[in-house]
């Protein structure tokens, strides 16, 4: 097999975005930017220094009056107009995304299907987003809310699925009237460029929507720069522990994506072969790099090899390779970093022997050796306090435990800090019932996983973070609430 590169001609520019102006980093800084498949260098990527994040925040602060004041269908319609834009721009957003991420070229077009739907779904809360009439007394003064924008909003998103990433956070941002300085991350900073080109070219006004692609130094510049009005981040628990602290410097409000240890609860009532599958494919979508992947199956005592045979063969039957070809539904892990810190965590988990390594774990050689690939690794037996049953390790690692009652499967499931997404596979209405109401997380997925409805909201608890992404929470996590009264 002879892996194709995709062009690098696909790449927006390499300039940060400021107001209308293209622009080198004000602090001379790059990235080298690899491509996961091969490891080989595609492009330099410029990293955002605090002067840029200075010119950035004013560049926003002095579009946001206009952005606000426009008639809200307006907003809606620049924004249905970017939604097209994006769509007519399908092919090279999805090879795009391959090049900056390593993601299947199945997953990356679906993404940009899944940005379409986020930009129109959330342009029509452009001109939806009202406040209420509050009853008073003795009744004759008015009383009612106006929920407004924060001005300008800092969003700060990771690599792993860019595109999906901008539009869920950047699309209700500025369908509420705010204006924002978005910073991807510099492993896969070119679909938040192209998305902010495509704006422009809608009609969205300079300074609307401001990118800088940048590291932690950049993010760190953004969340402590006074004139921002709210922190969206999406990344990792031990990174929101900094933006916090930084916000906390000008008492910015933050909301916060974070990552997951997703359970699938698999009981013996369940259509145990298809339950299994959908759950492994938690190591499969994404290479395992996903916040909501299942990572832990957890089935009843009985069905334990029956469950351990199923994932395991769906695992290693998976086919892994060139991103770009159709049929590949697995690629590589996002870098050479991660790829190590995974193959650690899974040598040292082998080593203790606690639990069996059933299948995967491996680097894959041949032609893919020079890539970042990894063999989706099935783990039976993991004892629950376990590193590997209760750390996120965002790679293709699936642990395997038993339980033997229900309150035991709601016990493993919420005995990680985490939680984001969790998955039940049964037959039994009443049961189903009951774990939905004792499971501790955001979002819980019923005997299937296709995805989130744009209308649905996105979010976790625990230290999977709060404030919601999607639906109409999503919009309202943008906007803050005015009381006026006036009196009779
Ligand atoms: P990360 O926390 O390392 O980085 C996230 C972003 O923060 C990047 O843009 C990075 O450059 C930036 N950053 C780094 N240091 C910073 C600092 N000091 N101040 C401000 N910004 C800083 O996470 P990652 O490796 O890019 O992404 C993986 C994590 O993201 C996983 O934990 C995953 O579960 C989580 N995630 C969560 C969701 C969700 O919606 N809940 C979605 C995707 C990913």
């Amino acid at each position: 097999m002879n892996l194709v590169t995709p062009p690098v001609s696909v790449l927006p520019s390499a300039k940060l975005i400021v107001g209308s102006e293209r622009r080198v980093p004000g602090d001379g800084r790059w990235f080298e930017h690899r491509y996961p498949a091969t490891g080989q260098t595609t492009e330099e990527v410029p990293l955002g220094g605090r002067s840029d994040v200075n010119d950035a925040v004013d560049a926003a602060r002095g579009a946001q009056l206009s952005w606000r004041n426009l008639r809200p269908d307006g907003r809606r319609d620049v924004m249905l107009r970017l939604a097209d834009l994006i769509e007519a721009d399908a092919d090279r957003l999805t090879t795009l995304q391959v090049l900056e991420n390593g993601m299947p070229v199945a997953f990356a077009s679906r993404f940009v299907a899944n940005a379409v739907d986020l930009v129109r779904y959330n342009a029509g809360w452009a001109d939806k987003v009202q406040g209420e009439v509050v009853p008073t007394w003795p009744g004759s003064a008015l009383d009612y809310t106006l929920p407004e924008p924060y001005g300008v909003v800092g969003i700060i998103i990771p690599w792993n699925g860019p595109l999906v990433s901008v539009a869920q956070t950047t699309a209700p941002a500025i369908a509420a009237g705010n204006c924002v300085v978005l910073k991807p991350s510099e492993l896969a900073p070119w679909s938040a460029l192209r998305f902010a080109e495509l704006a422009l070219k809608a009609g969205v006004p300079p300074g609307v929507i401001n990118v800088l692609p940048g590291d932690g130094i950049t993010g760190d510049a953004l969340v402590r720069h006074p004139g921002i009005g709210m922190v969206h981040f999406t990344g990792s628990g031990a990174t929101a522990q900094k933006v916090l602290a930084g916000a906390a410097e000008h008492l910015a409000p933050v909301s916060l994506e974070l990552g997951g240890k997703s359970p699938s609860v698999i009981f013996e009532d369940a259509d145990v072969r298809r339950a299994t599958r959908a759950a492994t494919r938690g190591i499969l979508d994404l290479s395992g790099q996903g916040c909501l992947n299942s990572t832990r199956i957890l089935c009843a005592r009985s069905i334990f090899d029956e469950v351990v045979s199923i994932a395991s063969e769906t695992a290693a039957q998976v086919v892994i390779g060139d991103p770009t070809d159709p049929k590949t539904q697995v690629g590589p892990v996002i870098s050479a970093e991660a790829c190590d810190r995974i193959m650690v965590t899974i040598e040292a988990a082998r080593s203790s022997g606690h639990g069996e390594l059933v299948t995967g774990g491996e680097r894959v050689g041949g032609d893919l050796a020079g890539g970042w690939f990894i063999s989706p690794a099935v783990f039976a037996g993991v004892p629950e306090d376990a590193k590997l049953a209760r750390e996120e390790i965002f790679g293709p690692v699936l642990t395997v435990l038993a339980f033997d009652d229900e309150e035991e499967a709601l016990r493993l499931a919420n005995g990680t800090p985490y939680g984001l997404a969790s998955y039940v596979y049964s037959s039994d209405v009443r049961r189903v019932n009951r774990m939905v109401n004792g499971l501790e997380s955001g979002m819980v997925w019923v005997n299937g996983f296709t995805g989130l409805p744009t209308s649905a909201p996105f979010g976790g608890v625990k230290s999977s973070g709060y404030g919601r992404i999607g639906g109409r929470a999503g919009v309202e996590e943008f906007t803050r609430t005015k009381n006026v009264w006036i009196a009779s």
